[in-house]
């Protein structure tokens, strides 16, 4: 299949350009002038092509509504673990078919704006049981849907009601971890590792299990205050460290000179009212930045969202339009160790997105209202 345009491709530049598609990857791509021969042609006209974009921190296996909390929030109540808890009860109540179907309607809006890989936590369940029945709604869910899904262990969201951290680390190292990998359930462990969540040395416990049980570990680091969760992370070869509100210049001078990723999730610091992540210095140093979505079930639960975090990384966060797209793409490919997505490298999985926008420039002009014409993913056309 040859992809063949007037307007523009993204971030490739050229113009008019040819995409060519062999076996689900990107066989070729250069100027339509150029362009190798093939049957099956498809005329994209001025539309923007992009990369189908990568969102890489989401929590969608969640039940009940927590507006009530925002509001009250914005008036000034404080952001605690009870939240959380709260969302774990309602959870924890809800049948399989009603989580699942849940699930898909979040991930069927993520794909509908243009997430073509969608990486999904666990983490409302807090026990063996339930976390394993989360993360088998995620397995169920992806394997009829065509979006990308990769699934991370979230079990160290929240100590439950009734146990100590010490306690329930231990639970999740040493009895959740391996029965989630003996399953094969995710592929990443993350931890709540902030102020008033999991500390540090908790933190360490459950990555050194995650490691022995050969899962990769990505952190919610310096969200609520700076506790070094950034340093741990990167020590630790933590695929991405996420979050970031409270980073000083010492903890982006340590991502700069790490492979970890800082992810940034703009959408629920704003929710929060909070201080926006350091996105500019974090370039600046040469880190690698990713923005995600961050869509969950208490602090901004927007899924299909990604246009909108694209347009928010260029207005607020001080990125061009450019860095913005490729944070949303290939940064987030790089959050998930997946070299092979969010590129138009030829060798990469022909994910792409043709845009109703002439210019990557709509996603900070129209703000979350920029919206795909047409899907590929592994260069099979999705239906919309
Ligand atoms: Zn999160």
């Amino acid at each position: 299949m040859l992809l063949t345009g007037t307007g523009r491709l993204a971030p490739a530049g050229v113009s008019p350009w040819a995409l060519q598609v062999r076996d689900g990857r990107i066989a070729w791509v250069g100027a339509a002038s150029d362009a190798p021969d093939d049957d099956q042609r498809v005329e994209l006209g001025s539309a923007l092509v992009t990369p189908g974009l990568v969102d890489s921190h989401t929590h969608p296996v969640f039940a009940g509504d927590r507006s009530d909390e925002a509001a009250a929030r914005l008036e000034g109540a404080p952001y605690t673990d009870g939240g959380i808890l709260r969302t774990v009860a309602a959870t924890r109540a809800a049948d399989g078919a009603t989580l699942e179907a849940l699930v898909e309607g979040r991930l069927r809006a993520a794909l509908a704006a243009g997430t073509t890989t969608v990486e999904c936590k666990s983490g409302y369940g807090l026990s063996l049981d339930e976390e394993l029945r989360h993360l088998r709604i995620i397995r169920r869910v992806a394997e009829r849907m065509p979006l990308r899904v990769v699934a991370t262990f979230l079990g160290a969201h929240a100590v439950p009601a009734g146990a100590s951290l010490d306690e329930y680390a231990a639970h999740v190292a040493e009895d959740m971890i391996p029965a989630v990998a003996a399953e094969g359930l995710a592929e990443f462990v993350d931890v709540f590792s902030d102020s008033g969540f999991f500390d540090l040395p908790a933190t360490e416990r459950i990555a050194h299990a995650a490691k022995e049980a050969g899962l990769g570990l990505r952190l919610h680091a310096e969200q609520l205050a700076r506790t070094g969760a950034t340093e741990l992370g990167a020590r630790l070869r933590a695929a991405s460290v996420d979050h970031l509100e409270q980073l000083d210049a010492g903890g982006v001078g340590v991502l700069a000179a790490s492979d970890t990723v800082a992810t940034l999730l703009s959408a629920p610091a704003i929710v929060l009212r909070d201080r926006l992540p350091p996105a500019r210095a974090l370039l600046d140093a040469g880190a690698t930045v990713a923005l995600a979505s961050d869509a969950n079930a208490g602090t901004y639960s927007g899924f299909g969202s990604m246009p909108l975090v694209i347009g928010l990384g260029a207005t607020l966060l001080d990125m061009s339009i450019g860095e913005a797209l490729t944070a949303a793409t290939a940064g987030g490919a790089a959050a998930l160790r997946r070299v092979d997505l969010g590129t138009l490298r030829v060798g990469a999985r022909a994910d792409l997105v043709a845009w109703d926008a002439e210019h990557e420039g709509a996603f900070a002009l129209r703000l979350g209202a920029v919206r795909p014409l047409r899907t590929w993913i592994s260069g099979e056309e999705i239906g919309l």
